[in-house]
């Protein structure tokens, strides 16, 4: 299944619980603008070198459209698509003011001097300045770009459109960005998974996590988890995973990582296990936070977790999420579980526009609080539906946008 039919796949879930009309649900599936530029650089030895880029407009009907900005090599227009309409759901479950979009640029960031990236991100912004703003379509960090590229961005959107820090989040906190918007998805990854083991009346000190991911979300959803007491007995990266019975040390894991370029390998103090048995770990709590489809309908059976909550973008493939919730697995869905960083982002892009900034304090209570709140709103309509909690988050999503497309009138 591709990604743009997965997503269809849990949106008609979704509509048919709605009963929404089949035009209604066209009408909300088709992205507004689909933008895909030719990017044409000059490499670092002479040669010229060209990309393509892409941004998916999906919808705009509650807000600005907001999403982030991927640079990878296998980047494509179905890929940015399907993500670009998970943002519009995202940003409804969660009740920010934004709707829904996303971005790509097809390269392999890993053969990129810093000067080619940058050269690449100023051409790119060259090409579709037009279409974003910040009251259009404001991109944001995604896998292969970082703070800097959001500077990048933010100054080459201005030679055309004048001071605009509102064009673009994630910026670095010394340039316009906002304390605490690193931490937020792994922090909103942590405070679900609390509200939701205490839901299913577990308590913390008797919730053995596993994470599988130890980057920006796996790390600090760890570190909240750990300071909740919970017990963190797996985390894992690219180099393998790293198991205790009774719990491992999370700060020093956070410290070794970063003394050893953000890798795991060789942390002292734990079992080295294989990132594919770490997801069948016998814990409380399984948290995927670094790749999509790593559960499949193979392995799901064997998942023993009984709680599963979604850090990464979709990171259970639907036969498995079929075959999970079969068995009786909660599972708090992506479009919920990660929403931390773009709602931080929105804190960014209102303090841009105040041209007032917040502090760590103000960002935590407030990003605690909009999750919170919709954590409530989806757990509430889950039950009285009697409904997975991916299908009432997205129920909740998509009412959200039809109404706003209805209230402003189709024609
Ligand atoms: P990151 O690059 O900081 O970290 C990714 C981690 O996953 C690293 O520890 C890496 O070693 C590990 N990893 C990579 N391949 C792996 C593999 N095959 N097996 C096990 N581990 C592997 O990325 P991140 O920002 O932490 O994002 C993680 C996930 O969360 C991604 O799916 C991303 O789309 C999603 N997400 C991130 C944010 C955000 O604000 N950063 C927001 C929403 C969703």
């Amino acid at each position: 299944m591709k990604s743009f039919e997965a997503v269809g796949h849990y949106f008609n879930r979704a509509a048919d619980q709605l009963e929404l009309t089949d035009n209604m649900r066209k009408l909300l599936l088709t992205s507004k603008r689909e933008v895909q530029v030719q990017i044409a650089v000059e490499m670092d030895n002479g040669e010229l070198q060209t990309f393509i880029g892409y941004r998916v407009q999906h919808d705009n009907a509650r807000g600005p459209m907001k999403g982030g900005l991927r640079f990878h090599h296998e980047v494509n227009l179905d890929e940015v698509r399907s993500l670009a309409s998970l943002m519009t759901w995202k940003t409804a479950v969660v009740n920010i003011p934004y709707g829904g979009a996303k971005g790509g640029v097809a390269v392999d960031v890993r053969k990129l001097s810093h000067r080619e990236l940058e050269r690449i991100t100023r051409k790119f912004v060259d090409e579709i300045h037009d279409v974003i703003g910040p009251d259009t379509d404001i991109p944001a960090p995604d896998m292969g770009t970082n703070a800097e590229v959001m500077a990048w961005i933010m100054n080459q959107y201005n030679k055309y459109h004048g001071f605009n820090p509102g064009v673009v989040t994630g910026k670095p906190v010394e340039h316009y960005g906002i304390p605490g918007r690193e931490e937020a998805t792994g922090r909103g990854v942590g405070i679900l998974s609390m509200k939701t083991v205490g839901r299913l009346g577990h308590r913390a000190e008797k919730t053995r996590v596993a994470i599988q991911g130890f980057g920006n979300v796996g790390s600090h959803a760890a570190q909240f988890l750990h300071d909740a007491q919970c017990k963190v007995v797996a985390i894992s990266d690219l180099s393998g995973g790293y198991y205790h019975k009774d719990g491992l040390d999370i700060p020093g894991a956070i410290r070794y990582a970063n003394r050893h370029q953000r890798s795991l390998a060789g942390f002292p103090g734990a079992e080295k296990i294989t990132n594919e048995a770490l997801l069948e770990l016998d814990v409380e709590l399984l948290i995927p936070a670094a790749l999509g489809g790593v559960i499949t309908a193979e392995n799901a059976p064997r998942i023993r977790a009984p709680l599963i909550v979604e850090a990464a973008n979709a990171p259970i493939h639907p036969n498995a999420d079929e075959i999970l919730s079969a068995r009786g697995v909660t599972i708090l869905p992506d479009i919920l579980a990660n929403a931390g960083g773009v709602t931080v982002s929105y804190f960014e892009w209102v303090q841009n526009r105040q041209y007032y900034s917040w502090g760590l304090d103000r960002v935590r209570q407030e990003l605690e609080r909009v999750m919170t709140c919709a954590f409530e709103e989806v757990w509430e309509l889950a039950r009285e539906r009697d409904v997975s909690l991916r299908t009432a988050a997205f129920m909740q999503g998509i009412s959200r946008v039809g109404r706003a497309t209805v209230l402003a009138g189709i024609t």
